[in-house]
């Protein structure tokens, strides 16, 4: 499996540069010629993982979020959203669907939504420290009429 391509950037942890973040990656992913919803499914769990690190991350501060992209040889997208915020301290229970630390405020869904929409989902994180989040998307070679 090689890298054949692959971009990074870093923005301010605001939630006016969500858009901006998952736009970002959906041009980048364009040149995988995706269809629409594989389009789609990725800028949702981009939105979920960025949104993540701006309510959760860094609530009591404010700090940077950091993606990088890469797409491989076998037409895979990898994403990665790394912030170095406050962490998580159990990463097994956060992932588990409607497990949220701010009840009444949010549905705790974020990450059920990221392992549905993606191919892969990996979650590291230090408490204190900082979380990334990792996601794979397959996207399936398409053909033309008559190819
Ligand atoms: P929703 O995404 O539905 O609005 P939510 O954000 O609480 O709700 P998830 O996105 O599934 O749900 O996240 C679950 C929990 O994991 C959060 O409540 C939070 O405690 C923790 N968490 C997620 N991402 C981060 C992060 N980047 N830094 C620190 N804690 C996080
Ligand atoms: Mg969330």
């Amino acid at each position: 499996m090689n890298i054949v391509n692959r971009f990074s950037l870093n923005f301010s942890a605001r939630s006016a540069n969500e858009n901006f973040a998952r736009a970002a990656v959906a041009a980048f992913a364009a040149q995988l010629d995706p269809t629409l919803e594989e389009i789609n499914d990725i800028k949702t769990a981009v939105s979920e993982a960025v949104t993540n690190c701006i309510v959760h991350a860094y609530a009591e501060k404010t700090g940077k979020v950091y993606i990088t992209c890469t797409i491989n040889d076998k037409n895979e997208l990898r994403v990665s959203v790394r912030d170095t915020g406050c962490g998580i301290e159990n990463v097994d229970r956060a992932l588990e669907p409607l497990f949220t630390t701010v009840g009444g405020e949010r549905a705790g869904l974020g990450f059920a939504v990221m392992q549905s929409f993606m191919d892969d989902l990996r979650v590291r994180s230090v408490s204190g420290r900082g979380t990334t989040v990792t996601m794979v998307k397959k996207i399936r070679p398409r053909y033309g009429i008559g190819g």
